[in-house]
């Protein structure tokens, strides 16, 4: 354990530092401010080889690590969160495919997407259902050969971008149980439709939609794995994405940290600048330390991830303590960043406030904190 970086995972993070600091920082304001969804840098992304990471080479995409996966999306998301939650949703939308799919659907699906370069939604969550997965209402009912999908979703991330859908029903095939499962969904079926934009606090050039299902009707080919796997599916999903959270998290906290430590010298009050105060010097010594243990124990998580691959290990929990603690970080380091810059922080004149706003999402989505305590306590409790 030397705690270097190889130098293919240097030059990623170079790479992803430059496309940031080029593409995504002088015009992170304006898309927040207009909610406007980054089409074209998503574009250039792919153009660029940081899109669709995650799918293996064998299907046509980059086949990056889970480690590089983190440290790039450490530097989009230091650039704009909203940017990195957009191209961060096809990883998430695309594991139960890769996790449980058949090498046939795999083949059928995969270098499709890489090809197209386009985007994919993971419709899990419910208006009834957030926390409690097991409890969706949407129902696959088995019709012949094909299944008939009815069912509304919400907060879905790129929905209304999205080319194909994840989705997430339980199969009514006209026994007594209905068995939770996953289906690939094209956008362009019959019955699918985009509903209601949230307008949302933070990641705001991200779409976050409602989508309704209306008889539609997929093939047999398209379940994911068995019907009965939904659940045990969509958890492994989770685990795969909850490191990435933390790597956004860790990107966001080193962010409004840069800009505080640079506005804390150039501020003068009582005649010196403020950082030659121990109270301004203490909080920036605490959001060091912290970004610094939310990254390593984000790299813990994403090298195990890899493993995962090789020996199906599970790492449920440190994928938990790298979402909880870096999310949880990254709430306070951006509200101390507000702190740093007084009145100032708290307008739209620097970025620090919209660090704050794209940070307490993290702490809910893709499994809220208290759920990250869960997971966590249930796997000591059962070591
Ligand atoms: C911007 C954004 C993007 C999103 N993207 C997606 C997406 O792409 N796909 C998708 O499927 N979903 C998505 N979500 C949904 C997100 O995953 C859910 O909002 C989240 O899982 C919480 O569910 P909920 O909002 O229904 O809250 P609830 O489950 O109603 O929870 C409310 C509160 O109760 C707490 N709580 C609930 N149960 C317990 C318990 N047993 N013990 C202790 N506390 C508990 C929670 O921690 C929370 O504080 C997104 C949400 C947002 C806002």
């Amino acid at each position: 354990m030397d705690f270097k970086l190889t130098s293919e995972q240097e030059s990623f993070k170079k790479m992803a530092r430059e496309f940031t600091e080029k593409e995504i920082i002088p015009v992170s304001r304006e898309l927040d401010e207009n909610e406007e969804f980054p089409s074209t840098i998503l574009k250039k992304m792919d153009e660029v080889g940081l899109f669709n990471l995650s799918i293996p080479e064998q299907y046509g995409g980059p086949g990056v690590d889970a480690l590089s996966y983190s440290i790039i999306f450490e530097e989009i998301a230091r650039g704009c969160a909203g940017v990195a939650t957009c191209a961060n949703g096809n990883a998430l939308a695309l594991y139960p495919l890769l996790l449980g799919g058949s090498e046939e659907q795999k083949e059928s699906f995969l270098p499709r997407i890489c090809e197209e370069g386009s985007l994919v939604s993971f419709c899990l969550t419910e208006p009834n259902a957030g926390s409690d997965a097991g409890g969706i209402a949407t129902i696959a009912r088995k019709d012949g050969n094909d299944y008939l999908i009815n069912g509304t979703k919400c907060f879905i991330t790129n929905a209304r971008y999205a080319k194909y859908h994840t989705v997430f029903a339980k199969v009514d095939d006209g026994s007594d149980k209905k068995k939770p499962a996953v289906f690939m969904v094209e956008a362009d079926r019959p019955g699918v439709v985009v509903g209601k934009k949230e307008e949302k606090m933070g990641l705001r050039c991200s779409d976050t939609s409602e989508m309704i299902f209306e008889d539609v009707s997929v093939p047999q080919e398209n379940l994911i794995g068995k019907a009965g796997e939904g659940i045990k599916l969509a958890m492994m999903t989770l685990d795969m994405a909850r490191p990435s959270i933390g790597a956004l998290s860790v990107g966001i906290a080193q962010a409004a940290y840069e800009a505080a430590v640079t506005y804390s010298k150039e501020r003068v009050q009582f005649g010196r600048p403020i950082c030659k105060n121990q109270a301004i010097q203490f909080m920036l010594a605490d959001m060091a330390t912290e970004i610094e243990a939310a990254r390593y124990l984000v790299y813990q998580a994403s090298c195990l991830k890899d493993k995962y691959w090789e020996d199906r290990k599970p790492f449920s929990k440190q994928a938990a303590f790298a979402k909880l603690y870096a999310t949880d970080m990254a709430m306070r380091v951006t509200t101390d960043a507000v702190q740093i810059f007084g009145g100032y922080g708290y307008t739209r004149e620097y970025l620090v406030e919209k660090y704050m706003r794209d940070s307490k999402i993290q702490q809910i989505l893709e499994g809220t904190n208290q759920i990250q305590r869960m997971v966590i306590a249930a796997n000591i409790l059962s070591e």
